[in-house]
């Protein structure tokens, strides 16, 4: 291994020098702002077109359109990058607020052009397709369209969207203000502590079973006592969600977040067909597992727990150079890409105190430039992590060459290349792992999020169809949410979990965000579409590179059915597609059930 020394703090200066003091953010967050203004009246005097002749304009306003936003987003991460290395800088949050502000302005505007636009005669729009320099927009141009043919008058849809605010995303707004202010009392290690609801969750992976159960005990009870509160936020959110849906003439709940997916209700069902199929082998792990924690059963309380810990132990510079390795075996490409971002210092992986957990990886649209955000201390799994957002960098990467209205990824497929990068590093750190134990903790690891894909997310689903559809008949109390949550619970994991955790209803926040309906079944897709890549590039090594970014490439700019077709020659509205990511899962639970038996 060569020796190198990469650096461990990023570069932000190359954007704005300065921090959140920097002059040259002000003074471009000001140009932004001035800059938008005029947009924002350009788009206001837009009247919907009746000539072909337009198309210039109407590109042209585009083009304005997206820069500005570019604008917007550049500044956006950077305030992101300093909140997060360090939580303490005040004017960083200030600066948020003001970015915020900018994007909303952006957003309703640029919402009410695309409105306009989409009312255009089929004849001129048709046109305006054979253009050449909107032609390669076709697919969002007739998304635009469609969505606004679905929806109700532009006057009434401005009605809605401004009757949210306090309507809707206030329940949401609502749900954050009392969760934030919950403390749960907790004794660890014989020391009494005082700790928020996610800092308590955070010890449900507690070694000690005991640590688990008081922990799970104290969360539910604490849940059960706001229940009441959790069951008018949720289902006030839910019922303003049913109401517009009603008036649009949507009966489906799931039309909505299907459509942002980009995706059918039948790719949805085979999905879950195949998954709900395939179960055994993971209810035969969770069995295993309680069989090495001293367990007939396991509790709620004891699936994040580990029953191995993984004791390799990596420096930055090696955590790095295994990585590159790694992705070397299948894209050069990505590993040269890699490279650079870790001599150039675009990855912030210090370990000092100060600095927001987890990880992330943003984009600087102005730069063409990513960063990455997480802390390294060393741990196979924070080289996974690594893997992971590198992977969401590359991705940003491939795009480059196209549109950035074709750039535009939803959910369910933007964590393909990240999945990708981590199973590549996840596989490779299994197979180069030393002792039986090491190896143990590693496929336990991964059989861990197997699980949470195929049955914590399958309840997640479960429970929140079928509460919907009980809402659309009224308002579904605390009680009754309970029974829904065990019920789903059960189901998803083949009542091979003794307990079930009730209040989970109220204790997932995913349930209570209202940007995004639906915030689950996008994951499981990802997951296993990602696996099914990963399964072709394990069969044809380098030579998928190309592929490979061709596919992603194409992310944003077709349904995932098309996607799927096209890069792949899979129909995914057939189970037999699904079976494959999971079939690589289940070899996982062979391994892990050979080497811990007895
Ligand atoms: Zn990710």
């Amino acid at each position: 291994m060569t020796k190198t020394s990469y650096p461990v703090v990023w570069d932000l200066d190359v954007f704005f020098k300065g921090g959140s003091e920097s002059e040259e953010l002000r003074r471009h967050l000001d140009e932004t702002k001035e800059r938008l203004a005029s947009l924002a009246e350009k788009f206001n005097q837009f009247e919907t077109p009746t000539s072909v002749d337009q198309a210039e304009a109407v590109s042209s306003l585009i083009e304005e359109g997206t820069d500005i936003s570019h604008h917007i987003r550049q500044a956006g991460a950077f305030i992101s990058c300093l909140e997060a290395q360090d939580m303490s800088d005040h004017k960083a949050s200030t600066l948020r607020s003001e970015v915020t502000e900018l994007s909303a302005t952006y957003g309703a505007a640029f919402n009410s052009f695309k409105q306009k636009l989409a009312q255009t005669d089929e004849n001129v729009w048709q046109g305006f397709l054979e253009h050449d320099k909107l032609s390669e927009l076709t697919f969002v141009l007739n998304e635009w369209r469609d969505a606004a043919q679905e929806q109700l008058s532009e006057d009434e849809e401005a009605l809605i969207s401004s009757l949210s605010v306090d309507g809707y995303h206030a329940w949401g707004q609502m749900y954050n203000t009392i969760v934030g202010g919950m403390t749960v009392n907790v004794t660890v290690d014989g020391e009494e502590k005082e700790l928020s609801v996610g800092q308590a969750n955070n010890l449900l992976s507690h070694e000690n079973p005991e640590v688990r159960k008081q922990v799970y005990d104290k969360l539910e009870a604490a849940w059960k006592e706001k229940e009441s509160l959790f069951a008018n936020t949720l289902n006030h959110l839910a019922g303003f969600r049913l109401n517009v849906y009603k008036k649009r003439g949507w009966d489906n709940v799931l039309k909505e977040p299907l459509d942002i997916n980009r995706m059918q209700q039948d790719t949805l069902d085979a999905m879950w067909g195949a998954i709900t199929k395939h179960k055994q082998p993971f209810v035969d792990f969770l069995y295993r597992k309680a069989e090495l924690l001293g367990k007939d059963k396991l509790e709620w309380y004891d699936l994040g727990a580990p029953t191995q810990e993984n004791s390799q132990k990596l420096s930055y510079d090696e955590g790095a150079q295994f990585i590159l390795k790694h992705f070397e075996e299948f894209s050069p490409k990505m590993a040269d890409f890699s490279k650079t971002a870790f001599e150039d210092g675009w990855i912030e992986a210090e370990d000092r105190s100060g600095k927001r957990p987890g990880g992330f990886c943003t984009g600087f649209p102005l730069s063409e430039q990513s960063r990455i955000f997480m802390t390294y201390s060393g741990s196979m799994s924070n080289v996974a992590t690594l893997a992971h957002e590198l992977g969401h960098a590359y991705h940003s990467y491939a795009l480059k060459p196209v549109h950035p209205l074709n750039r535009r990824y939803a959910m369910n497929v933007a964590e393909t290349a990240s999945t990708f990068a981590e199973m590549i590093v996840a596989d490779a750190a299994v197979k180069a792992t030393e002792t039986k134990e090491d190896q143990i903790a590693l496929l336990e690891d991964k059989l861990q999020r197997s699980v949470a894909f195929f049955m914590n997310i399958h309840s997640r689903f479960l429970f929140e169809t079928r509460f919907y559809e009980e809402r659309k008949n009224g308002f579904v109390p605390a009680s009754r949410l309970n029974e829904l949550t065990d019920e789903a619970q059960r189901e998803a994991y083949c009542d091979a979990v003794n307990s079930t955790s009730s209040s989970y209803w109220s204790n997932k926040l995913h349930f209570h965000i209202t940007g995004v309906p639906f915030y689950n079944f996008p994951y499981t897709f990802g997951y296993l579409f990602s696996l099914s890549i990963y399964a072709k590039a394990l069969e044809e090594g380098t030579n998928y590179e190309d592929q490979y970014i061709a596919l992603l490439q194409d992310t944003a700019r077709m349904s995932v059915e098309d996607l799927a077709m096209k890069h792949l020659g899979e129909d995914i509205t057939k189970e037999a597609f699904w079976e494959k990511g999971i079939e690589l899962c289940k070899k996982d639970v062979t391994e892990y059930l050979e080497l811990t038996s007895k």
